[in-house]
């Protein structure tokens, strides 16, 4: 009797079943409400080889809506492909209203071989080929797969990056507005409430929706709020870099009422209205004399390039005044690579 007393107590205290609603299934993940589950986004073969994209769906015990959270696009910017990793316990389901479908390595060959910047298999960077294609390369069909089972089944959707193995990075945010007011609205909450303190302001993107070419724009053009968050550099995995990540995601969630508890939103972050690169005219030896995050005034010496007999061929001056957001980590340099980027601060917030 005080068993069966016991056990009654304990169907009282234990969360109510969500009457009616289904589980919520991502490639072969499928998770019934209140649970999590796990497995891949099954990308077929086509005229290069098959692969899988690991996923795992929390669908919360609560309703809400779905948020995307992807990573690996560029499988050795480390840092976020490890906030993801740590995400996955933390995120309780019994504590979520909604659903995360949690992407938190989408190009495993370029992990594994530890390639920069693009999928080995077919030299693409697998966040330029959106919306993708069904018959295309492995990217190309990868992309297909991410657009039509996470983009067009999220309500929000946030894109990870950060330094490459070659970039020295700073940490920043981007913010797209898109012209649709209510979009914009909670588009700007997520990127003050993620948290960053430097936020690239992209006006200039493709709008087409059968060429969107960022994970981060097919969710915009298609009128989900979306922002693409960076930290992380040059390999590392820095703790200070991975909670930046990890805290910056649950603030966002507390923002659209997904967790409980309250925002921390950035109250004054550095608005960037514009970029400027700074690429090498020639191979050679790459120098730095500055480091990630430094500001620099117009024609400032960022760093020289040498030929291989110590020459130097190149003075890298910054075309702007502004904040350095990444300089290269590495000496190698090739024609037309990639010195630096530089930030200018916005002349008023947005
Ligand atoms: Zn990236």
């Amino acid at each position: 009797m005080r068993i069966f007393r016991f056990a009654f107590v304990l169907a009282l205290l234990a969360p109510l079943p969500v009457r009616g609603q289904a589980p919520f299934a991502v490639g072969t993940a499928s998770a019934a409400p209140g649970q999590k589950a796990t497995g891949y986004l099954e990308v077929p073969a086509g005229s290069d080889a098959a692969t899988g994209i690991p996923v795992i769906v929390i669908h919360g015990a609560k309703r809400g809506p779905v948020l995307a959270l992807v990573s690996g696009a560029h499988g050795t910017e480390y840092a976020s492909i490890i906030a993801l990793e740590k995400l996955i316990p933390l995120l309780d389901p019994a504590q979520l209203s909604g659903t995360v479908v949690l992407l938190p390595l989408v190009n495993i060959p370029s992990f594994e071989q530890k390639v920069p910047h693009v999928n080995p298999i077919d030299n693409k960077s697998m966040n330029r080929f959106y919306p993708g294609k069904a018959d295309g390369t492995q990217t190309e069909r990868a992309s297909y797969l991410i657009t039509n089972q996470v983009v067009d089944r999220c309500d929000y959707l946030i894109d990870y990056h950060g330094g490459d193995l070659d970039e020295s990075l700073r940490p920043y945010s981007y913010w797209a507005p898109t012209g649709k007011a209510e979009q914009d609205r909670i588009s700007k909450e997520m990127v003050l409430a993620f948290g960053l303190d430097h936020i690239i302001i992209w006006r200039e993107r493709p709008s087409d929706p059968n060429a969107t070419r960022y994970l981060d724009n097919t969710a915009a053009v298609r009128g989900k709020p979306s922002i693409v968050v960076e930290a992380g550099h040059a390999g590392t995995v820095e703790t200070d870099d991975v909670a930046l990540l990890v805290n910056g995601t649950l603030s966002t969630m507390r923002a659209l009422k997904m967790l409980p508890g309250e925002p921390y939103p950035i109250e004054n972050p550095v608005w960037i209205e514009s970029l400027s690169d700074v690429t090498s005219p020639d191979d050679g030896i790459f120098y730095p004399l500055v480091k990630r995050g430094a500001y620099v005034e117009a024609g400032m010496k960022l760093g020289y390039v040498t030929d291989f007999f110590g020459k130097t061929i190149f003075e890298a001056r910054a075309p702007v005044a502004g904040v350095v957001l990444h300089i290269d980590a590495v000496p190698s340099l090739k024609k037309g690579d990639g010195i630096a980027n530089i930030g200018v601060v916005a002349t008023k917030a947005p």
